[in-house]
């Protein structure tokens, strides 16, 4: 299953949750984990993202 990286808009916390894309596309937006806020924002983290340059 996917994982989605969202960031609270309201305590600043990123948070990981495991959807399935049906329930991503519906864009059902998850509670925050730690202050239960529904304003959260999904979130790009850099880390996943991996150059692999072989030339
Ligand atoms: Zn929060």
């Amino acid at each position: 299953m996917p994982t989605y990286e969202y960031i609270c808009k309201e305590c600043n916390k990123t948070f990981v949750v495991i959807s399935t894309i049906s329930q991503h596309e519906k864009d059902q937006k998850p509670a925050c984990v730690n202050c239960g806020s529904k304003n959260v924002e999904q979130y790009y983290s850099s880390v996943t993202v991996i150059t692999s340059k072989k030339s």
